[in-house]
Protein backbone atom coordinates (compact mmCIF):
# COMPACT_ATOMS: atom_id res chain seq x y z
CA UNK A 1 0.00 0.00 0.00
CA UNK A 2 1.38 3.28 -1.13
CA UNK A 3 2.48 5.35 1.79
CA UNK A 4 0.86 9.67 1.70
CA UNK A 5 1.64 12.19 3.67
CA UNK A 6 -0.87 14.85 3.56
CA UNK A 7 0.62 18.26 4.37
CA UNK A 8 -2.10 20.54 5.75
CA UNK A 9 -5.61 19.54 7.36
CA UNK A 10 -8.00 21.85 5.69
CA UNK A 11 -10.48 21.20 3.40
CA UNK A 12 -8.32 20.28 0.26
CA UNK A 13 -6.08 18.11 2.89
CA UNK A 14 -8.47 16.03 4.08
CA UNK A 15 -11.04 15.27 1.55
CA UNK A 16 -7.79 14.13 -0.33
CA UNK A 17 -6.77 12.38 2.95
CA UNK A 18 -10.51 10.33 2.75
CA UNK A 19 -10.80 9.94 -0.80
CA UNK A 20 -7.01 8.33 -0.91
CA UNK A 21 -7.54 5.90 1.98
CA UNK A 22 -10.66 5.02 0.34
CA UNK A 23 -8.56 4.09 -2.72
CA UNK A 24 -6.23 1.64 -0.94
CA UNK A 25 -3.22 4.39 0.54
CA UNK A 26 -1.95 4.27 4.17
CA UNK A 27 -2.22 8.52 4.36
CA UNK A 28 -1.27 10.53 7.28
CA UNK A 29 -2.25 14.01 8.25
CA UNK A 30 0.17 16.33 9.55
CA UNK A 31 -1.13 20.00 11.05
CA UNK A 32 -0.38 22.13 13.34
CA UNK A 33 -3.62 22.30 14.45
CA UNK A 34 -6.06 22.64 16.41
CA UNK A 35 -8.63 21.94 13.26
CA UNK A 36 -10.16 23.61 11.93
CA UNK A 37 -7.03 25.62 12.50
CA UNK A 38 -7.89 29.35 13.59
CA UNK A 39 -6.18 30.71 10.77
CA UNK A 40 -6.97 28.36 7.96
CA UNK A 41 -9.42 29.74 4.89
CA UNK A 42 -11.87 26.66 5.65
CA UNK A 43 -12.46 27.85 9.25
CA UNK A 44 -15.31 30.02 8.79
CA UNK A 45 -19.41 30.27 9.95
CA UNK A 46 -20.37 30.41 6.42
CA UNK A 47 -19.18 29.39 2.90
CA UNK A 48 -20.79 30.80 -0.65
CA UNK A 49 -22.34 27.00 -2.44
CA UNK A 50 -23.10 28.25 -6.31
CA UNK A 51 -23.12 26.88 -9.71
CA UNK A 52 -23.09 30.10 -10.81
CA UNK A 53 -19.99 30.53 -13.13
CA UNK A 54 -21.09 32.93 -15.78
CA UNK A 55 -20.55 30.74 -18.89
CA UNK A 56 -17.71 28.52 -17.84
CA UNK A 57 -18.95 25.49 -18.35
CA UNK A 58 -16.38 23.15 -16.59
CA UNK A 59 -17.26 25.18 -13.40
CA UNK A 60 -20.89 24.94 -13.49
CA UNK A 61 -20.81 21.44 -14.04
CA UNK A 62 -18.50 20.73 -11.42
CA UNK A 63 -20.32 22.94 -8.66
CA UNK A 64 -23.60 20.88 -10.00
CA UNK A 65 -21.76 17.82 -8.92
CA UNK A 66 -20.88 19.23 -5.59
CA UNK A 67 -24.08 20.76 -4.55
CA UNK A 68 -25.49 16.77 -4.88
CA UNK A 69 -22.48 16.11 -2.95
CA UNK A 70 -23.67 18.25 -0.21
CA UNK A 71 -27.17 16.87 -0.60
CA UNK A 72 -25.64 13.67 0.32
CA UNK A 73 -23.16 14.49 3.07
CA UNK A 74 -26.53 16.40 4.78
CA UNK A 75 -27.80 13.04 4.97
CA UNK A 76 -24.53 10.99 5.55
CA UNK A 77 -23.34 13.67 8.49
CA UNK A 78 -26.66 13.48 10.15
CA UNK A 79 -26.28 17.32 10.19
CA UNK A 80 -27.13 20.45 8.45
CA UNK A 81 -23.84 21.10 6.92
CA UNK A 82 -25.29 22.98 3.74
CA UNK A 83 -28.13 25.36 3.80
CA UNK A 84 -29.87 25.08 0.67
CA UNK A 85 -31.26 28.23 0.83
CA UNK A 86 -30.75 29.55 -2.47
CA UNK A 87 -28.22 32.78 -4.20
CA UNK A 88 -29.82 36.05 -4.92
CA UNK A 89 -27.86 37.59 -7.63
CA UNK A 90 -28.59 41.34 -7.05
CA UNK A 91 -28.06 44.00 -9.58
CA UNK A 92 -28.23 48.37 -9.45
CA UNK A 93 -28.03 48.10 -13.18
CA UNK A 94 -29.75 45.52 -16.02
CA UNK A 95 -28.03 42.46 -16.56
CA UNK A 96 -25.66 43.28 -19.65
CA UNK A 97 -24.04 40.40 -22.09
CA UNK A 98 -20.72 39.93 -21.46
CA UNK A 99 -21.22 40.32 -17.70
CA UNK A 100 -20.61 37.51 -14.61
CA UNK A 101 -24.53 38.18 -13.59
CA UNK A 102 -25.93 38.13 -17.15
CA UNK A 103 -24.16 35.08 -18.51
CA UNK A 104 -24.53 33.30 -15.39
CA UNK A 105 -28.03 33.78 -15.95
CA UNK A 106 -28.16 32.86 -19.49
CA UNK A 107 -26.23 29.99 -19.44
CA UNK A 108 -27.85 28.10 -16.19
CA UNK A 109 -31.69 29.20 -17.73
CA UNK A 110 -30.25 26.71 -21.27
CA UNK A 111 -29.35 24.11 -19.00
CA UNK A 112 -32.57 23.74 -17.92
CA UNK A 113 -32.49 25.48 -14.54
CA UNK A 114 -35.14 27.31 -12.77
CA UNK A 115 -34.21 30.76 -11.72
CA UNK A 116 -36.12 33.73 -10.69
CA UNK A 117 -35.73 36.70 -12.80
CA UNK A 118 -36.06 39.83 -10.25
CA UNK A 119 -36.89 43.80 -10.78
CA UNK A 120 -36.93 46.07 -7.79
CA UNK A 121 -41.13 45.61 -7.60
CA UNK A 122 -39.91 41.57 -7.34
CA UNK A 123 -36.90 42.37 -4.67
CA UNK A 124 -39.13 45.25 -3.01
CA UNK A 125 -42.30 42.59 -2.51
CA UNK A 126 -39.89 38.79 -2.15
CA UNK A 127 -36.97 40.68 0.04
CA UNK A 128 -38.27 43.37 1.53
CA UNK A 129 -35.02 44.04 3.85
CA UNK A 130 -33.05 44.72 0.51
CA UNK A 131 -33.17 48.26 -0.67
CA UNK A 132 -35.29 47.72 -3.94
CA UNK A 133 -35.02 51.28 -5.55
CA UNK A 134 -31.30 50.67 -5.85
CA UNK A 135 -31.26 47.24 -7.25
CA UNK A 136 -33.38 46.47 -10.50
CA UNK A 137 -32.24 43.32 -11.27
CA UNK A 138 -31.12 39.81 -10.92
CA UNK A 139 -32.37 36.45 -9.79
CA UNK A 140 -32.34 34.04 -7.28
CA UNK A 141 -31.21 30.30 -8.35
CA UNK A 142 -32.80 28.08 -5.52
CA UNK A 143 -30.14 25.28 -6.48
CA UNK A 144 -27.63 26.93 -3.71
CA UNK A 145 -26.85 27.84 -0.32
CA UNK A 146 -24.24 28.21 2.11
CA UNK A 147 -21.93 25.92 4.32
CA UNK A 148 -20.95 25.83 7.58
CA UNK A 149 -17.44 25.86 7.10
CA UNK A 150 -15.59 24.78 10.39
CA UNK A 151 -18.42 22.58 10.89
CA UNK A 152 -17.59 20.35 7.83
CA UNK A 153 -14.13 20.29 8.55
CA UNK A 154 -14.77 19.01 11.62
CA UNK A 155 -17.07 16.42 10.24
CA UNK A 156 -14.43 15.79 7.60
CA UNK A 157 -11.60 15.21 10.24
CA UNK A 158 -13.89 12.70 12.23
CA UNK A 159 -15.10 10.87 8.98
CA UNK A 160 -11.24 10.72 7.89
CA UNK A 161 -10.38 9.53 11.05
CA UNK A 162 -12.97 6.85 11.23
CA UNK A 163 -11.59 5.57 7.62
CA UNK A 164 -8.02 4.85 9.23
CA UNK A 165 -6.22 8.25 8.13
CA UNK A 166 -3.77 9.54 10.66
CA UNK A 167 -4.39 13.01 11.76
CA UNK A 168 -1.35 14.22 13.69
CA UNK A 169 -2.18 17.63 14.71
CA UNK A 170 0.64 18.71 16.79
CA UNK A 171 2.84 19.27 13.53
CA UNK A 172 3.97 21.61 11.98
CA UNK A 173 6.24 21.21 8.67
CA UNK A 174 8.93 23.05 7.95
CA UNK A 175 10.82 21.28 4.70
CA UNK A 176 11.41 18.24 2.49
CA UNK A 177 13.37 15.34 2.44
CA UNK A 178 14.93 15.46 -0.87
CA UNK A 179 17.71 13.14 -2.78
CA UNK A 180 18.16 13.13 -6.63
CA UNK A 181 15.09 15.39 -7.54
CA UNK A 182 12.62 13.12 -5.81
CA UNK A 183 10.87 14.31 -2.52
CA UNK A 184 10.83 11.09 0.00
CA UNK A 185 9.17 12.70 3.10
CA UNK A 186 8.97 15.72 5.05
CA UNK A 187 11.04 17.96 7.87
CA UNK A 188 9.11 18.88 11.19
CA UNK A 189 9.58 21.82 12.72
CA UNK A 190 10.70 19.79 15.90
CA UNK A 191 13.78 18.60 13.24
CA UNK A 192 11.93 15.39 12.80
CA UNK A 193 11.52 13.45 9.12
CA UNK A 194 9.43 11.48 8.52
CA UNK A 195 9.30 9.36 5.15
CA UNK A 196 6.66 8.75 2.68
CA UNK A 197 6.33 7.39 -1.68
CA UNK A 198 4.28 10.62 -2.12
CA UNK A 199 3.92 14.29 -0.18
CA UNK A 200 1.31 16.08 -1.07
CA UNK A 201 1.29 20.28 0.10
CA UNK A 202 -2.39 21.11 0.80
CA UNK A 203 -1.31 23.82 2.78
CA UNK A 204 -3.38 26.90 1.86
CA UNK A 205 -1.74 29.88 1.80
CA UNK A 206 1.43 28.71 3.38
CA UNK A 207 1.52 26.91 0.12
CA UNK A 208 4.38 29.12 -1.14
CA UNK A 209 6.02 29.81 2.18
CA UNK A 210 6.89 25.97 2.07
CA UNK A 211 7.33 25.64 -1.51
CA UNK A 212 9.21 29.26 -2.63
CA UNK A 213 9.29 28.48 -6.61
CA UNK A 214 5.23 28.96 -6.14
CA UNK A 215 5.42 32.22 -5.14
CA UNK A 216 5.45 33.27 -8.39
CA UNK A 217 1.75 31.67 -9.60
CA UNK A 218 0.09 31.94 -5.91
CA UNK A 219 0.05 34.51 -3.05
CA UNK A 220 -1.81 35.04 0.22
CA UNK A 221 -4.29 37.84 -0.25
CA UNK A 222 -6.08 39.40 2.97
CA UNK A 223 -9.98 39.91 2.18
CA UNK A 224 -12.33 41.62 4.88
CA UNK A 225 -15.21 39.98 6.53
CA UNK A 226 -17.49 41.55 9.20
CA UNK A 227 -19.87 39.68 11.49
CA UNK A 228 -23.21 41.79 12.38
CA UNK A 229 -25.49 40.99 15.26
CA UNK A 230 -29.07 42.18 14.13
CA UNK A 231 -31.61 42.00 17.43
CA UNK A 232 -33.85 40.13 15.68
CA UNK A 233 -31.99 37.46 13.83
CA UNK A 234 -34.60 35.63 12.61
CA UNK A 235 -35.93 38.10 9.70
CA UNK A 236 -31.97 37.40 8.01
CA UNK A 237 -32.66 33.76 7.87
CA UNK A 238 -32.79 31.63 4.91
CA UNK A 239 -34.80 31.23 2.59
CA UNK A 240 -36.56 34.97 3.34
CA UNK A 241 -32.96 36.33 3.09
CA UNK A 242 -30.81 34.10 0.93
CA UNK A 243 -27.16 33.91 0.05
CA UNK A 244 -26.85 36.74 -1.67
CA UNK A 245 -24.18 38.85 -4.21
CA UNK A 246 -24.84 42.59 -4.66
CA UNK A 247 -23.52 44.01 -8.01
CA UNK A 248 -20.15 41.41 -7.19
CA UNK A 249 -17.92 41.51 -10.30
CA UNK A 250 -17.95 45.73 -9.61
CA UNK A 251 -18.25 45.90 -6.16
CA UNK A 252 -16.92 42.10 -4.70
CA UNK A 253 -20.18 42.84 -2.15
CA UNK A 254 -21.17 39.47 -0.67
CA UNK A 255 -23.28 38.04 2.60
CA UNK A 256 -25.21 34.84 3.99
CA UNK A 257 -28.31 34.91 6.28
CA UNK A 258 -28.26 34.78 10.18
CA UNK A 259 -26.40 31.79 11.33
CA UNK A 260 -27.60 29.16 14.15
CA UNK A 261 -25.93 32.14 16.32
CA UNK A 262 -28.06 34.71 14.78
CA UNK A 263 -24.68 36.42 12.96
CA UNK A 264 -24.95 37.54 9.50
CA UNK A 265 -21.92 37.69 7.56
CA UNK A 266 -21.08 40.12 4.66
CA UNK A 267 -17.75 39.67 2.93
CA UNK A 268 -15.76 41.29 -0.11
CA UNK A 269 -14.53 39.37 -2.81
CA UNK A 270 -12.41 42.19 -4.16
CA UNK A 271 -8.47 42.86 -4.94
CA UNK A 272 -7.90 42.41 -1.12
CA UNK A 273 -4.41 42.65 0.61
CA UNK A 274 -1.53 41.18 -0.54
CA UNK A 275 0.04 39.78 2.40
CA UNK A 276 2.00 37.34 4.06
CA UNK A 277 0.50 34.51 6.25
CA UNK A 278 2.60 35.91 9.67
CA UNK A 279 0.64 39.73 9.35
CA UNK A 280 -2.06 40.84 12.02
CA UNK A 281 -5.50 39.92 10.29
CA UNK A 282 -7.42 43.26 11.53
CA UNK A 283 -9.40 45.30 9.09
CA UNK A 284 -7.99 48.98 9.13
CA UNK A 285 -10.74 51.90 9.47
CA UNK A 286 -11.40 52.62 5.72
CA UNK A 287 -12.35 49.14 5.19
CA UNK A 288 -14.80 49.19 8.24
CA UNK A 289 -16.01 52.75 6.76
CA UNK A 290 -16.49 50.69 3.37
CA UNK A 291 -18.32 48.17 5.14
CA UNK A 292 -20.91 50.76 6.65
CA UNK A 293 -21.53 53.12 3.63
CA UNK A 294 -22.87 49.34 1.89
CA UNK A 295 -24.89 47.88 4.34
CA UNK A 296 -26.65 51.61 4.85
CA UNK A 297 -27.01 51.78 0.86
CA UNK A 298 -27.97 48.08 0.13
CA UNK A 299 -29.67 46.33 3.56
CA UNK A 300 -30.67 49.40 5.48
CA UNK A 301 -32.04 47.90 8.77
CA UNK A 302 -28.71 45.96 9.44
CA UNK A 303 -26.77 49.64 9.81
CA UNK A 304 -27.71 49.08 13.04
CA UNK A 305 -26.64 45.96 13.66
CA UNK A 306 -23.41 46.31 16.05
CA UNK A 307 -20.39 44.99 14.11
CA UNK A 308 -19.21 41.61 16.74
CA UNK A 309 -16.38 40.88 15.16
CA UNK A 310 -14.02 41.58 11.85
CA UNK A 311 -11.00 39.53 10.14
CA UNK A 312 -9.13 39.73 7.18
CA UNK A 313 -8.89 35.92 5.86
CA UNK A 314 -6.63 34.82 3.35
CA UNK A 315 -7.70 33.37 -0.09
CA UNK A 316 -4.83 31.61 -1.46
CA UNK A 317 -5.10 33.09 -5.07
CA UNK A 318 -3.31 32.04 -7.81
CA UNK A 319 -2.57 33.98 -10.99
CA UNK A 320 -5.53 33.12 -13.40
CA UNK A 321 -7.61 31.86 -10.02
CA UNK A 322 -7.92 28.40 -10.91
CA UNK A 323 -6.80 25.99 -8.68
CA UNK A 324 -3.31 24.12 -8.38
CA UNK A 325 -3.48 20.52 -8.36
CA UNK A 326 -1.03 18.38 -9.75
CA UNK A 327 2.21 16.58 -9.56
CA UNK A 328 5.80 18.72 -9.60
CA UNK A 329 6.90 18.97 -13.03
CA UNK A 330 10.66 18.62 -11.66
CA UNK A 331 10.69 16.99 -8.34
CA UNK A 332 9.16 13.22 -8.12
CA UNK A 333 7.12 12.45 -5.00
CA UNK A 334 5.21 15.87 -4.30
CA UNK A 335 2.15 16.60 -5.26
CA UNK A 336 0.80 20.35 -4.39
CA UNK A 337 -3.12 20.80 -4.06
CA UNK A 338 -3.75 24.33 -3.35
CA UNK A 339 -4.76 28.14 -4.76
CA UNK A 340 -8.73 27.96 -3.51
CA UNK A 341 -8.34 31.30 -4.43
CA UNK A 342 -11.28 32.29 -2.88
CA UNK A 343 -13.85 29.77 -3.72
CA UNK A 344 -12.62 26.58 -3.48
CA UNK A 345 -14.90 25.62 -0.54
CA UNK A 346 -17.95 24.85 -2.28
CA UNK A 347 -16.48 21.81 -3.84
CA UNK A 348 -15.54 20.42 -0.92
CA UNK A 349 -17.53 16.65 -2.11
CA UNK A 350 -15.66 16.36 -5.05
CA UNK A 351 -12.16 18.11 -4.21
CA UNK A 352 -11.13 14.65 -2.64
CA UNK A 353 -11.90 13.03 -5.97
CA UNK A 354 -9.72 15.42 -8.20
CA UNK A 355 -7.36 15.66 -5.80
CA UNK A 356 -7.02 11.94 -6.06
CA UNK A 357 -7.71 12.24 -9.78
CA UNK A 358 -4.53 14.01 -10.65
CA UNK A 359 -2.34 12.11 -8.04
CA UNK A 360 -2.97 8.95 -9.84
CA UNK A 361 -2.67 10.71 -13.29
CA UNK A 362 -6.13 10.04 -14.51
CA UNK A 363 -7.00 12.46 -18.19
CA UNK A 364 -9.90 14.20 -16.58
CA UNK A 365 -11.31 17.55 -18.33
CA UNK A 366 -10.50 19.38 -14.45
CA UNK A 367 -6.94 18.19 -15.16
CA UNK A 368 -5.37 20.29 -17.13
CA UNK A 369 -7.31 23.53 -15.94
CA UNK A 370 -6.04 22.83 -12.40
CA UNK A 371 -2.70 21.24 -13.51
CA UNK A 372 0.62 22.80 -13.12
CA UNK A 373 0.89 25.81 -15.75
CA UNK A 374 3.15 28.76 -16.45
CA UNK A 375 1.76 32.14 -15.45
CA UNK A 376 0.12 33.66 -18.61
CA UNK A 377 -2.90 36.15 -19.08
CA UNK A 378 -5.73 36.17 -16.63
CA UNK A 379 -9.16 34.50 -17.10
CA UNK A 380 -12.56 35.22 -15.71
CA UNK A 381 -12.32 33.51 -12.48
CA UNK A 382 -9.09 35.59 -11.30
CA UNK A 383 -10.89 39.36 -12.87
CA UNK A 384 -12.32 41.28 -10.02
CA UNK A 385 -13.40 44.62 -9.21
CA UNK A 386 -10.10 46.88 -8.28
CA UNK A 387 -11.73 49.67 -6.23
CA UNK A 388 -14.57 51.67 -6.19
C1 LIG B 1 -12.60 35.26 3.24
C2 LIG B 1 -12.79 33.99 2.46
C3 LIG B 1 -14.03 33.75 1.88
C4 LIG B 1 -14.23 32.63 1.09
N1 LIG B 1 -15.47 32.41 0.60
C5 LIG B 1 -15.74 31.29 -0.11
C6 LIG B 1 -17.05 31.01 -0.52
O1 LIG B 1 -18.00 31.76 -0.20
N2 LIG B 1 -17.26 29.89 -1.25
C7 LIG B 1 -16.24 29.04 -1.58
O2 LIG B 1 -16.50 28.07 -2.27
N3 LIG B 1 -14.98 29.27 -1.16
C8 LIG B 1 -14.70 30.37 -0.44
N4 LIG B 1 -13.44 30.63 0.01
C9 LIG B 1 -12.34 29.73 -0.38
C10 LIG B 1 -12.23 28.49 0.47
O3 LIG B 1 -12.47 28.79 1.82
C11 LIG B 1 -10.85 27.92 0.25
O4 LIG B 1 -10.68 27.67 -1.15
C12 LIG B 1 -10.63 26.59 0.99
O5 LIG B 1 -11.11 26.65 2.30
C13 LIG B 1 -9.13 26.32 0.98
O6 LIG B 1 -8.87 25.16 1.71
P1 LIG B 1 -7.36 24.66 1.89
O7 LIG B 1 -7.44 23.33 2.53
O8 LIG B 1 -6.64 24.80 0.60
O9 LIG B 1 -6.67 25.74 2.85
P2 LIG B 1 -6.83 25.99 4.42
O10 LIG B 1 -8.23 25.78 4.85
O11 LIG B 1 -6.24 27.31 4.71
O12 LIG B 1 -5.98 24.86 5.09
C14 LIG B 1 -4.57 24.84 5.07
C15 LIG B 1 -4.11 24.02 6.25
O13 LIG B 1 -2.72 23.86 6.12
C16 LIG B 1 -2.14 23.90 7.41
N5 LIG B 1 -0.73 24.25 7.30
C17 LIG B 1 -0.20 25.43 6.89
N6 LIG B 1 1.15 25.39 6.94
C18 LIG B 1 1.47 24.14 7.38
C19 LIG B 1 2.71 23.50 7.64
N7 LIG B 1 3.88 24.12 7.45
N8 LIG B 1 2.67 22.24 8.12
C20 LIG B 1 1.48 21.59 8.34
N9 LIG B 1 0.30 22.16 8.10
C21 LIG B 1 0.29 23.43 7.62
C22 LIG B 1 -2.96 24.99 8.12
O14 LIG B 1 -2.85 24.87 9.52
C23 LIG B 1 -4.36 24.69 7.59
O15 LIG B 1 -5.07 23.82 8.44
C24 LIG B 1 -13.18 31.72 0.84
C25 LIG B 1 -11.94 31.94 1.43
C26 LIG B 1 -11.75 33.06 2.25
C27 LIG B 1 -10.41 33.28 2.89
Amino acid sequence: MESVLIVGAGMFGLTTAIELRRRGYSVTVLDPGPLPHPLAASNDTSRMVRMDYGDDALYVELAGKAIEGWRVWNQQSGRTLYHEDGFLMACSQPMAPGEFEHDSYQYLSKQGYDLQRMDSGRIKQQYPLWNGDRYKDGYLNPAAGWAEAANTVIWLAEEAQASGVELRLDTQVSGFIEADNRITGVITSGGYRESAELVVVAAGAWTAALLPDLAEVMQPVGQPIVYLQPVDPDLYRGPQFPPWAADIPRTGWYGFPANRDGIVKISNHGPGRPMTTEEPRDLNAAEVSRFNSFIKDTIPSLAEAPIVNSRLCLYCDTWDGNFWIGHHPNKGGLVVAAGGSGHGFKFAPVMGGLIADAIEKVDTPYAERFAWRPKGEATAEAIRYTGE
